[in-house]
């Protein structure tokens, strides 16, 4: 006899379950970043609150040149821009030596006020207007040319500026061994492209082809792939020498290092699994020094690395709205820290800690931010000690792409605060107004 048919079905698992680490996720209570009391943040800027440390910055900036520069002699950084444009925040990247990497015509304009030398901006992207192009090309910045319409459109804009040259490379995508694969960037390896870019340029009396450049993703977990990526990269600054007896001033490897931020769905916290700084520096380096270059002609390493630099230094305050218990009894918290302004939770299992005491009971809860919509969710599942109303909250690692990817969605953004070196706090951007938004607005005459 035929059974009758059952559907099959989905079950979610069980998170926030006992595992070999036990369930417990906070033993402390975090009240001070950088000795600076939370309670009187919030007590002076509000909440929610981003507050960055200026002191991690500088750690992490320095541990990841040194990491570089004790295996290979010529070693740049160009802070990417897009991680987190605040001026502050570029300043102290720029004040230890970082040019400035990026990729709108917005992004470039930022950078020349902050003070970067025309000449040490790194201008990527696939969105380079004609009017960008002539300005990069007059402060002598480097282009690096996504796809052949822009090398065209820079050919052009040449032939009119009759006594000028553009210094450009070409981002480079390729099979690194980790997919799915960026291809959609620049110039492929594997099928010809790149090569076929490059020999255009040869062809161009003024494009000076300056240097070679991949981004090959993001939060890489293989060090490795860095390895294929530098290998294919020194083949093609290889047969470029041996083409025109001219040698590739740098090999630019883009960013993609880890912060030790915690993917969604990872079993292990993020920090035990992540590379160092030193296995990337090991991976890269050693692939360059070991490829044959002469010693002399070592091509310049430039490094854009974005969130691992950052993550770490930039924290989110928050404030307990309510609680309540979902249909199927789990605790719910209600806090006022959303998607908004919190862009990475759909990334991130976030590390939450509570900004004051608490009781030694613990419970698994939902966290949720203050918009009405249902994707408001910050953690579906954390064990956290009872949180009450009013109680605060810290968010860690949220200074990459959060202060540059928030939306103003229903509500508007908050302040930012910058914890200097010696622990003096200044405001670095101003919490929103409602002119902040309705002054771009305009109502038509018959509409008033
Ligand atoms: C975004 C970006 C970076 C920085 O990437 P991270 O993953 O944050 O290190 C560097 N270079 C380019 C071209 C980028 O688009």
């Amino acid at each position: 006899m035929k059974p009758t048919y059952e559907s099959p079905i989905i079950k979610k698992l069980n998170a926030g379950m006992m595992n070999k680490f036990g369930s417990r996720t906070e033993y402390t209570p975090v009240k001070f970043i950088d000795n600076v009391a939370v309670a009187d943040l919030m007590d002076q800027y509000g909440s929610p609150l981003f507050v960055i440390s200026e002191k991690t910055i500088r750690q992490n900036y320095q541990k990841a040149v040194k990491a570089f520069k004790m295996r290979y002699p010529k070693v740049q950084f160009a802070w990417s821009y897009k991680t987190n444009y605040l001026d502050a925040v570029c300043q102290v990247f720029h004040q230890e030596g970082s040019w400035a990497e990026v990729v709108s015509g917005f992004e470039y304009q930022k950078a020349l006020r902050n003070g970067v030398p025309g000449n040490l901006i790194i201008f990527n992207g696939p969105d380079k207007s004609k009017e960008d192009l002539m300005m990069a090309i007059e402060n002598r910045s480097l282009i690096h040319i996504d796809h052949f319409d822009e090398l065209f459109m820079l050919v052009e804009i040449l032939e009119e500026k009759k006594d000028m040259k553009a210094r450009v490379a070409i981002r480079i995508n390729m099979d690194t061994g980790v997919y799915p694969q960026w291809d959609r960037f620049g110039f492929n390896y594997e099928n010809g492209q790149a090569w076929n870019a490059i020999v255009k340029i040869i062809a161009q009396e003024k494009l000076q082809l300056e240097g070679l450049h991949c981004h090959i993703g993001t939060y890489m977990l293989t060090a490795n792939a860095y390895v294929v990526a530098a290998h294919k990269m020194c083949e093609l600054a290889l047969a470029y020498a041996n083409t025109t007896g001219k040698n590739i001033k740098y090999l630019d490897m883009g960013g993609g290092f880890c912060s030790s931020n915690t993917l969604k769905g990872s079993y292990l916290q993020g920090s035990d699994i992540i590379p160092t700084f030193n296995d990337y520096a090991e991976a890269i380096t050693n692939t360059i020094l070991q490829f044959g270059f002469r010693p002399d002609k070592l091509p310049l390493l430039i490094l854009e690395t974005g969130r691992a630099l950052i993550d770490e230094a930039g924290y989110l305050l928050g404030t307990v709205l309510a609680t309540k218990r979902l249909a199927d009894g789990r605790r719910a918290t209600i806090l006022d820290t959303g998607v908004n302004i919190l862009f990475t939770s759909f990334w991130y299992n976030h590390r939450v800690s509570p900004a004051q005491d608490f009781t030694l009971h613990a419970e698994e809860t939902a966290l949720y931010g203050p918009l009405c919509m249902n994707i408001d969710s910050i953690r579906e599942s954390i064990i956290l000690p009872i949180l009450k109303k009013d109680d605060r909250i810290v968010i860690h690692e949220v200074g990459a792409y959060n202060m540059t990817q928030w939306m103003q969605f229903i509500t508007l953004r908050p302040n930012v605060v910058m914890i200097d070196t010696s622990e003096k706090v200044h405001i670095i951007r101003k919490q929103e107004t409602i002119n902040t938004v309705v002054d771009c607005e305009i109502v038509p005459e018959h509409l008033k």
